[in-house]
């Protein structure tokens, strides 16, 4: 960042700084990833210079013949990674992308089946402080007391009470799969829309591992920079008779120009993800947890329905007598970067609550592997449990482990 650093030194520290944070800390952030060199690269462009309101070969600016051919292999990619007849790879965020599907398919008022930000659901599925819910009736479904899985019985006698136009499926911190066929013969039932997020397990998508929504779903959206680890951004799938309508609502119904250099690093990232390194990764991503979530176990600890099935999993303290917002804090002073989180049924304030998200998909972007993960459930073990004595080894142990895996 040379050139940051000859204009602007109190930004280029920061960003320095926050590169030395990702370098010497764990990251186990569920929603976060590290980006490869060429991705950050596609970033960096003049691309950014470029406005181009529209969609390749109908634009409403000159000058649009390179960034056209940069979104068409984004979009072209997409397709291909997910069986989609229709991508639209403009959306800036996973909110806007989402905004844009409610915006297509919903007059104000209407109403929308979404997953309880208490249970696992995004903010932006219906929460009373999000425009999704302040612009529609929500009705929020969630997981059984007993198993915590989505509560599929409770989803139909919803739906066929509510009579949703639109239910909405996916999560930001379930680590169970979703079972998109049975979330279709329900939207079928009651004449809904299906729309599923897949934002947080859009990398396993790809790869193969966990289900596709595509053939299911009336809509897909998913952000670009979780588990599918390209730049920070969205997108959305849908079949060719929804395509006018999605582009419609992204352009120039929500957003302006689109951010050409992030797409040219969206279109960079979807060719990684169709190599076999990929397919790779998204298989150590999962083991990684699976392990995690063992160690963890054995060790005492309560993980939320007992496991997990994809990159993340849900750690209830209230057997530790910790609070979610302590064992952030805790963690955080020993080098390890976590989410409080709710758990399901939580009594907890969202503020403080009574878990923590735990993911594998940026310690496994650095090379980390099964025996690394019994080492950091150790790590967070002792810290949870025996704070004041162990801070100072861990931090050593953990200095030692992200010495083993550089980054950038
Ligand atoms: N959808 C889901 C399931 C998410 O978990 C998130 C973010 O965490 C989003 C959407 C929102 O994405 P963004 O932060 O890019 O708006």
């Amino acid at each position: 960042i040379d050139e940051v650093l000859k204009i602007d030194s109190e930004v280029a520290k920061a960003i320095n700084d926050e590169v030395g944070r990702q370098r010497n800390k764990i990251e186990l952030i569920a929603s976060e990833n590290f980006v490869s060199s060429a991705v950050m690269q596609a970033m960096g462009t003049p691309l950014t210079n470029k406005y181009a309101e529209g969609y390749p070969g109908k634009r409403y600016y000159g000058g649009c013949e390179f960034v056209d051919e940069v979104e068409k292999l984004a979009i072209n990619r997409a397709k291909e990674i997910f069986g989609a007849e229709h991508a639209n790879v403009q959306p800036h965020s996973g909110a806007q992308a989402n905004m844009a599907v409610f915006f297509a398919v919903l007059e104000p008022g209407d109403t929308v089946l979404g997953m309880n930000l208490a249970h696992g659901g995004h903010l932006s599925h219906g929460s009373p402080v999000n425009i999704s819910g302040k612009y529609y009736k929500i009705v929020p479904y969630g997981v059984r007391n007993d198993n915590f899985r989505i509560d599929y019985e409770e989803l139909r006698k919803l739906a066929k009470e509510n009579k949703p136009k639109l239910i909405v499926s996916g999560a930001s911190a379930y680590p169970r799969e979703l079972d998109f066929k049975a979330f279709r013969e329900i939207a079928d039932e009651v004449g809904a829309y299906l729309m599923v997020d897949m934002a947080h397990i859009a990398g396993l998508i790809a790869a193969g591992i966990h289900p596709n929504p595509v053939p299911y779903a009336h809509f897909v959206t998913t952000t670009t920079h979780k588990t599918l680890r390209g730049p920070r951004g969205g997108m959305i799938l849908c079949k060719e008779e929804y395509a006018k309508m999605i582009d419609k609502a992204v352009f120039p119904g929500l957003q302006g120009g689109p951010l050409m250099h992030v797409i040219a690093a969206k279109a960079v990232s979807f060719k990684e993800a169709m190599t076999e390194e990929f397919k790779t990764y998204q298989n150590q991503v999962v083991k990684n947890a699976k392990v995690l979530a063992e160690s963890l176990m054995n060790k005492g600890l309560n993980i939320v329905s007992g496991g997990t099935d994809n990159h993340l999993m849900l750690l209830d303290l209230r057997n530790i007598n910790v609070t979610g917002k302590e064992a952030q804090f805790m963690l955080d002073e020993v080098f390890i970067t976590v989410n409080k989180n709710g758990i399901p049924f939580d009594t907890q304030s969202p503020f403080i609550t009574s878990g923590i998200r735990i993911g594998t998909p940026a310690v496994t972007s650095r090379g980390m592997k099964e025996e690394d993960m019994k080492e950091i459930a150790e790590l967070i073990h002792m810290t949870l449990t025996d704070f004041e004595n162990s801070k100072e080894k861990v931090v050593n142990r953990v200095n030692t482990l992200c010495g083993k895996y550089p980054l950038y």
